[in-house]
């Protein structure tokens, strides 16, 4: 019975750190209780999953992707540390897409729009 507790409190060393890397953790634990010397060893030599760790990174709100890169930088960035580009607030986003953009007045929103369709001649008007 002792050696069982031991065993699953071994496993979790092995879970942990797979965890770390976004593997299973549940997975990780029954696989270093059942063979924590082999386990150990295999957690610390496996590569991360980015993509998992990515995806909970996403998930949490502690980051965002660039949407001009598509790198994943942190939530609350103003400018992205891969491409140096400054990233749309939400609020000025939502501004954008009701028509808006800051420190423009309605009319010269308008105008900027006139000007480009008239520039690019082929989008036809509304
Ligand atoms: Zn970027």
């Amino acid at each position: 019975m002792g050696f069982i507790i031991i065993a699953i409190c071994l496993g979790l060393i092995p879970a942990a750190i797979a965890q770390s890397k976004g593997r299973s953790f549940v997975g990780w634990w029954l696989y270093g209780a059942a063979l924590f010397i082999v386990a150990l060893p295999h957690s610390l030599l496996i590569k991360p999953d980015v993509k998992q760790i990515e995806r909970e990174q996403l998930e949490s709100g502690t980051s965002q992707k660039c949407p001009f890169c598509a790198e994943l930088i942190k939530a609350e960035a103003r400018v992205c540390r891969f491409c140096g580009r400054d990233l749309p607030t939400q609020e000025s986003a939502q501004l954008i897409s009701e028509g808006q953009i800051p420190g423009m007045s309605e009319e010269e929103v308008q105008e900027a729009i006139r000007n480009s369709r008239e520039r690019l001649g082929r989008i036809p008007r509304s």
